[in-house]
């Protein structure tokens, strides 16, 4: 129970690999606020970790802002952030539209900025935090097809790494986590983008997200849970600003 008694935001935390991290936290002892667009979703995550919702639709700025008022009268103090939210499209360069980039910006890069420049500033006040950024191992390297979905990952990792250097005399952490494809709606949805695209049927287009992976499988969400909590653990101080990779060593530093 190394985390009872601190407080955790987790962003996304409805369904996939945000509601595996709200597990793993609460089992070791944290109060695990859930955040997201999808009430039933969210309600249902905190129900099972005995924590609380907060509704908040990370592509727009003022619900963040919102989502941080209700927050602090309900959890005044947060001592884990997770920024985990996070939506995927994909389209050849010259076909991703400005929609699509501005949503991928604000979802993945935009909410976790604005939580960070909330959030972090009281845990240093307080002298203890953790931040863990949901990156990709698309933030580390370049993928076809998902240019605003790489720009937007590659903007959290080098957020996480400023943000680092700047916090780096306090007692509070800030990393981000790097998965590949990872066994959630978002593969889900990946996998019938490319079976509608190449006709090969669904089962052909699984097998080749999965082999990317040296290890020939998707990750499964408590294995990216498990890296989460290992990084929000004491032990762990020493380990700022990095982006690691969760991905059976699909893309080595
Ligand atoms: P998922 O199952 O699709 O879950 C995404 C989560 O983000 C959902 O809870 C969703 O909730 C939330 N979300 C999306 N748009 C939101 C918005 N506007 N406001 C608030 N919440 C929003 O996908 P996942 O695989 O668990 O992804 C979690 C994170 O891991 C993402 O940042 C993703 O980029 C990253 N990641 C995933 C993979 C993968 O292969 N699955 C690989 C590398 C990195 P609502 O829809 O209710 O809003």
């Amino acid at each position: 129970m190394f985390l009872a008694g601190k407080t955790a935001l987790v962003t996304g935390g409805g369904r996939g690999i945000g509601r595996a991290v709200a597990t793993v936290l609460a089992g070791h002892g944290a109060r695990v606020v859930v955040a997201g667009r999808t009430l039933p979703e969210i309600e249902a995550t905190a129900h099972a970790v005995g924590g609380l919702a907060l509704r908040m639709d990370a592509a727009d700025r003022a619900s963040v802002q919102a989502a941080l008022v209700e927050l602090a009268t309900r959890a005044p103090r947060v001592d884990i952030l997770v920024n985990n939210a996070g939506v995927a499209e994909s389209a050849p360069f010259d076909r991703t539209t400005d929609e699509m980039w501005d949503w991928m910006m604000a979802v993945n890069a935009g909410s976790a900025f604005a939580l960070c420049r909330a959030l972090i500033p009281p845990m240093i006040t307080a002298g203890w935090g953790r931040v863990v950024n949901l990156a990709s191992n698309a933030g580390l390297t370049g993928y076809a097809y998902s240019s605003a979905y790489c720009a937007s990952k590659h903007a959290m990792i080098g957020m996480t790494r400023a943000i680092a250097v700047e916090i780096a005399r306090s007692n509070v952490t800030v990393n981000s986590v790097c998965p590949g494809w990872v066994n959630t709606r978002m593969a889900d949805e990946a996998v019938r983008r490319i079976a509608e695209k190449t006709g090969k049927g669904e089962d052909h287009a699984r097998r080749s997200l999965e082999g990317m992976s040296p290890q020939r499988r998707m990750v499964e969400p408590d294995e990216v849970a498990h890296v989460v909590a290992m990084l929000c653990s004491d032990q762990a101080k020493s380990i700022h600003g990095q982006s690691i990779p969760v991905d059976g060593g699909q893309v080595m530093s």
